[in-house]
Parts: structure tokens; sequence; C-alpha cells
């Protein structure tokens, strides 16, 4: 490779240069490029690669060495297997490196998931950087220089807030009081505070604090969903105002995302504010790292690099700290996940606590309806009926709570058994009433409702199961001829992820559910997560059994932490707030996750559930990690796995690991491709990842065998949510 150097003249200077590369292709290192001059690690760059193009970034010298060709997946492409050095493109000007600590947390994410380290960071940029030119590039940087000449120069004046800090509450002042102690900068603290109890105030005050001491301090604020940033972003903008905070998340344009990662990359924004994707955003003055409901399954992406949002903001945490810039993280949780919860027991973060709502208003009663003791057939017990007519009369309103959307979870004929199956996947199609239309939930086949059993002809084929349209329907029939205070009659609504679909809708509902012109909203879980709802007094959950016996030992977690946060939405209106009720409709009142639910006993909650976990071996208390497989027959998926669990058992380490026997996964069929996982699990994380590392260069091997043949994809899930 090196007697062509000669040949290129002026181009001897040699830099690393990672890019996208997919991570199927080739588990490797960063590509060897020539150019003019140094230049320094973390430079934006264009290269050749292939026939096309591409966005890379300089890497430092030492970086650990390519795995041999074709290590994962399928082979390298040809231009990657004996190829001549090519030169850098071109360098992009007037950009700041993207500085050690994010290169770092990079090369750790890239290592922990096992992917390419390519596909690991040029996923971390905006998508729009791969595409502009060089001149799109150097007008939106001079237009960003111009719009920060214009503004009141940072670093001259501190940070100041646009509008007045609350002044805190005893427990609130306590809080603060601990974060700012070096305890609080030694490890990450979780903020265990009740739904309504301030956390958010706290976010707000410590973001101010540290960015009017620090002119260049930058802090990052991550929610789980999407739906939460607009109402957090209102919080911060009327706070600090709308120049210094960056939203960033993939609900906005390219062209917006590309402009707020410039401005927290360049440091103009001194807030960023976002979903997971916001951990990998460069902000070279991070000083402090929020997590807000940080229990939420949300933070672990669930495609291309599976890293846990919440995990890497400890992680960069730590990493900026050693790079120099002290950074504190802070995760905030009504109901934390069981991870967080055991860390702070065992003493690795610091808990505080603030158990006191707001106003002193009251945690809801917990009001449990035992299904056998109901009028045969019920949806809705009748106390239950007449509990929320009372309330609307009253001028409050309801939520009621069913984790299941469209009309009916599946259209059966009586007359023969025809069910209404996904020809594509092993799952049913739901029943839509709104559109008669049969839709799949999981590849997205939707079809129009037959006129009859498209098997035996029957005109006669009906709904099975209830989902949250249909749930709609029968409130407002029981709930017909009732009047509110006004004399209108109750107005009963949906809001799940099919009325929400659309631009805008979301907002247009949650302010007809402010506004008070709903009475009973009917919803999914996503209308329990993080919205203040004041006039809501009552909450109640019609199916939660479900959760209770379910194959996901997560399950009852989520179940927990549902009705927690469902019941932190009832009497956030400390006036209102003694009537607060939480509903649980159940067939087995006597399970012990109700006792801990009526006392809002988290503690006792975790403790149980906890313990239940050590003896099952189940993580936190272990640590796993599966192989999953997608391929045109089950055989050869499974084959694969077969393969690879035997090229893991030759792998230095592995007699710290259980390796279990390939299962089809849950949902085994999806849109016609087979799915199947293995699970990895250890009791040392170390041992997990050691062998982990290794065993890529296997799975190539794997792939090639003949009993894998129509395998099309494999992909490695390190401490996967659900197994
Ligand atoms: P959490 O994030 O824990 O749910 P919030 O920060 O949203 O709690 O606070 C709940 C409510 O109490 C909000 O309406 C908030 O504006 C109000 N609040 C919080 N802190 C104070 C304070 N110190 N003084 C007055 N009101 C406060
Ligand atoms: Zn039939
Ligand atoms: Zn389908």
């Amino acid at each position: 490779m090196t007697q062509r150097k000669e040949t290129v003249a002026n181009h001897d200077t040699r830099l690393q240069v990672v890019v996208a590369l997919p991570a199927h292709t080739a588990l490797s290192g960063p590509l060897t490029y020539l150019h003019t001059q140094p230049c320094p690690a973390g430079s934006l760059v264009r290269v050749p690669l292939g026939q096309r193009d591409v966005l890379g970034i300089t890497w430092e010298e030492d970086s650990p060495a390519p795995l041999p060709p074709g290590a994962a997946g399928s082979e390298a492409p040809p231009a990657l297997s004996a190829r001549a050095l090519k030169p850098v493109s071109m360098v992009l000007p007037d950009c700041p490196p993207l500085n050690p600590a994010w290169r770092a947390l990079m090369g750790f994410a890239a290592r922990y998931y096992q992917r390419s380290l390519g596909e690991m960071a040029l996923a971390a940029l905006p998508p729009q950087l791969r595409d502009l030119s060089p001149e799109q590039w150097q007008r939106r940087i001079r237009r960003l220089q111009k719009a920060q000449a214009a503004a009141p120069a940072r670093g001259d004046s501190p940070l100041q807030a646009v509008s007045a800090a609350l002044s805190p509450s005893p427990q609130q002042q306590q809080a603060l009081d601990t974060l700012a102690s070096p305890a609080a900068h030694d490890k990450p603290v979780l903020l265990f505070g009740a739904t309504g109890s301030g956390k958010t105030e706290i976010y707000l005050q410590a973001a101010q604090r540290l960015l009017a001491t620090d002119p260049a301090a930058q802090v990052l604020v991550m929610v789980p969903e999407i739906n939460l940033t607009p109402m957090l972003l209102e919080r911060f903008t009327a706070r600090f105002g709308t120049t210094q905070v960056a939203a960033m998340h993939s609900g906005m344009t390219p062209a917006q995302r590309l402009t707020n990662w410039l401005a927290a990359h360049l440091g103009q924004a001194r807030i960023v504010l976002g979903t997971r994707m916001a951990v990998l955003c460069s902000a070279p003055g991070l000083r402090l790292i929020v997590v807000d409901e940080e229990h939420d399954p949300s933070y672990k992406s669930q495609e291309g690099a599976r890293y846990s949002a919440r995990d890497l903001a400890i992680y960069r945490a730590r990493v900026e700290t050693q790079h120099g810039r002290p950074c504190q993280v802070v995760l905030g949780s009504a109901t934390p996940s069981l991870e967080s919860w055991h860390a702070a027991a065992t003493g690795r973060y610091l808990r505080l606590d603030m158990p006191d709502r707001m106003g002193g208003g009251q945690l809801p009663h917990l009001r449990l309806v035992d299904m056998s003791q109901q009028p045969k057939g019920a949806v809705l017990a009748p106390a239950l009926v007449a509990a929320m007519t009372e309330r609307a009369q009253r001028g409050e309103q309801s939520l009621i709570l069913l984790n299941r959307r469209g009309y009916a979870p599946v259209l059966s004929c009586h007359a023969c058994g025809w069910k209404s199956h996904c020809p594509s996947c092993s799952a049913y199609r739901v029943f839509h009433k709104i559109d008669r239309t049969l839709r799949c939930h999981h590849c997205g086949f939707t079809e129009r409702v037959p006129r009859a059993c498209p098997d035996c002809g029957n005109i006669d084929i009906a709904p099975v199961g209830k989902g949250t349209e249909q749930l709609e329907e029968q409130v407002a029939a029981l709930l017909s001829g009732e009047v509110r205070p006004d004399g209108q009659p109750l107005h009963v609504a949906r809001m799940d992820a099919d009325t929400t679909r659309e631009k805008g809708s979301l907002e247009a509902q949650l302010a007809r559910m402010h506004s008070g012109e709903v009475d009973v909203l009917v919803g999914t879980q996503m209308v329990a997560k993080g919205h203040d709802f004041r006039r809501i007094t009552l909450v109640a959950a019609i199916n939660a059994d479900s959760a209770l016996f379910a194959a996901d030992y997560r399950a009852p977690e989520r179940l927990f932490s549902l009705l927690m946060q469902a019941g932190g939405r009832a009497g956030r209106d400390a006036d209102l707030s003694h009537q607060g009720e939480l509903w649980v409709q159940t067939w087995n009142p006597t399970h012990p996750l109700f006792a801990a639910l009526r006392t809002h006993d988290f503690a006792r909650f975790a403790q149980n559930e906890l313990a239940d976990r050590e003896t099952a071996g189940m993580p936190p208390f272990t640590y796993q990690a599966l192989l999953r497989a997608d391929a045109r027959t089950q055989e050869a998926a499974q084959a694969f796995l077969a393969a690879a669990r035997d090229a893991a058992r030759t792998l230095p380490g592995v007699e710290h690991l259980t390796l279990y026997p390939p299962v089809p996964m849950q949902i085994q069929r999806i849109a016609n491709v087979e799915r199947a996982q293995m699970l990895l699990e250890s009791h040392s994380r170390p041992a997990l990842q050691h062998v982990l590392s290794q065993w890529h260069a296997e799975l190539a091997r794997c792939k090639a065998l003949p009993a894998a043949k129509g395998l099309i994809r494999w992909a490695i899930d390190v401490d996967p949510l659900a197994i």
C-alpha cells in the first residue's frame, strides 16, 4: 500500500478517518486517507469511499486496529480490501473539531453496544450534514456566526434568566443544596421525587445556577418521548428565552436538526433539550445532564445501535469529568428503574428524596375493583361509572387507561373460526371501526374489513376483545344522558397513537383537555406520561391484570410505574387533590403489587421485586445480551443462532456465561420475516463484554454456513429490555 505514496505528491500526511460503514460490513476502526497537512482529530471531512464521497470524522492515531476484513456479517466491500490510499476530498472549514470527550463517548458506545465506530459516530451527527455541498455548509456557518455576533456576547455577561425562578420549597432547597455538594458530583444522582414534587423546577434551578457561574457551560436535558418535549421546552424557554435553548429530537426537519446541532456544537445553545438521541450530540461545554423519567423504556433504542441513553448519560458525565470538565448527571423519577434503584441502594448512585408534592397535594386513594364481584360482562364496574359521572358533574375530569388501540384486537367468524390474521406476520390484524379497516400493528398491512367471512361466507363476523376505540364508544354510551355543570352532555374523548398521528393533533387534544372541554379521556399509556392535567381527579386502569402474569419479567415494574405515574395525574391541583382516586379493575385484588401501590410505597415494591429478581438471577443481578436473527425461514434463523452458540462455546472466558438455546421471538414473524433470538447471561458485565467482543469474527463465519442460507440480518442487543 505504501509504494503508491510517492505518486501522490503533497498528500503525504496520513489521516485516520471514521466513516459510516453499515454494522454488518466491518466492525472496524478508522480508514487511512492522505492529506496535505495534519488535521486535528475530530475534524469533519469528506472522503472518497468506493464510488461515493462521504462524510467522515478524523480520529486519533492510536485508534484500535480494524478487525480482519469481513469480520462481522458479510465481506468487506472491494473498496476497503487492499485499497490504495486516497486523499481526503476536503476538510469542512470553520468547524471546531468534535472534542476528545465526545470521541471517547463514541468509542465506548461502539464497543459496548457492539457496533462499528463509524456507524455510532456518524449516526450521532445530523443527517443533513452528510448531504451538504461545501457551499451550503459555508453559508450555514456564516449565518450562524452572524447570529452569534448579533446576540449579546456570551462570555461577557452570564446567562440571565428571562423569568424569575420560583422560590424553592424547603424540600427543593435541600435537594438543591445537596446537588451543589461534592458528593453529588462524584457519582450519579437519583432524584426520587413524587409526581408533582417539583423535580422540573430543580432541573431549571440547577441549570440556572450552573449557567450563571460558568459562561461556557452547557446543560443537556432529556425526556423519553417527543410528546413531552413541547411542554418542557415551554418551561425552559419561559425561564431562559428561546435563543439559548435548542431542541433535539427526530420530529424536527433535517434543517432544524442541523441548525440546533451546530448551535450546540458551537456552544451557542446553553441548554439542549431532547429525546434519547440528544445524549450523542456534541456539546463542548457540557457540565450537567438531566435524564427525566429515567425509568422509561423509550431511552433504550430498539434499532441500529441499541444503546441506552440513560446509561450513556452516566458514562458521558464520567468521561467529561475525566477530560477535565466536571459534569454532573441527575436521573429523575417517581418510579425509578430497578437498575437505578439498586445502584442507589448499593451506594453507586446518590439518592435524593422528594416525597412531598408541591402545595401539599395528596397522592390518590387506591380503589381496587374485584372483577369477580361485578355483573357478568361489565366493561366498567357500575361503581366506577358512578364515580366518573359524579366527577364530571362537579366539573372534574377522569382518565381511563387501556393499553390497546383500535376497536378490537381481532375480528372472528363464529361459524368457522376464521380470525383476522395478518398474512405476513404471526399476529392478528386489529379492527379499526372508524374507517372499517383491518390493520396490522406490526407490518402496517391495511385492508377494508371484508363484508363476509373470507373462508365460509358467513356475514356475521364480530370483534373479539376491546381496544380504546371501542372503549370510547362504550363509555360514551354509559355516560349518555348525564350533563355537565353547564348543562351540556358529557364529552368523552380518546387519545392514542391513532388520534395523535397528524402533526399538531396532539397539541390540539392536550389543549381540549386543559380547557376542560373533555370530561372523560380514554387513552393508552401515552396519556399517563408526564402530562400535567390539573383537573383530572380520577384515573382508572381497566385491564391491569395482563401485566401481572406476563412472560416479560419487567411487566410488573412497568405496571407499577404506569399506575403510579397515572395516579400522579390525579389531583395535581392541591385544591382538588383530597378527592384524587386511582381505580384498578382486577381479578387478583390480593396481589402484593397492589398492597404497595395502596400506600404509594415504591421502596417496598422495589424491594420485593429486587428480591425476586435476585432469586431468579435476573437483571440487575445478572447482565444479558441477545443475539437476534431475521431470516426467510425460522430454520435458517435458528441454524445461524445455533452455530453462533457453538462458536461462542470456544471463546476464552465463556465459562463465566450462560448460553441459552435459540428460540423464536414472541412475535415470530413480521412482514414475512422469521425472527429468532438467543440469550447470553453472566454475573459479570466485563466477562459478558469480553466474550461479545471476540464473537463478531465467529458470527461472520456462521452466516456463511449453508444451514443459515436465507439469513437476512443479525444484531446484538446488549442490556435488552425485553427477552
Ligand atoms: P415534577 O417535575 O416533580 O412533576 P414540577 O416541577 O412540574 O414537578 O412541579 C409541579 C408543580 O408545582 C408545577 O406546576 C410547578 O410549576 C409547581 N412548582 C414547582 N416548584 C415550585 C415552587 N418552588 N413554588 C411554587 N410552585 C412550584
Ligand atoms: Zn367463517
Ligand atoms: Zn403484519
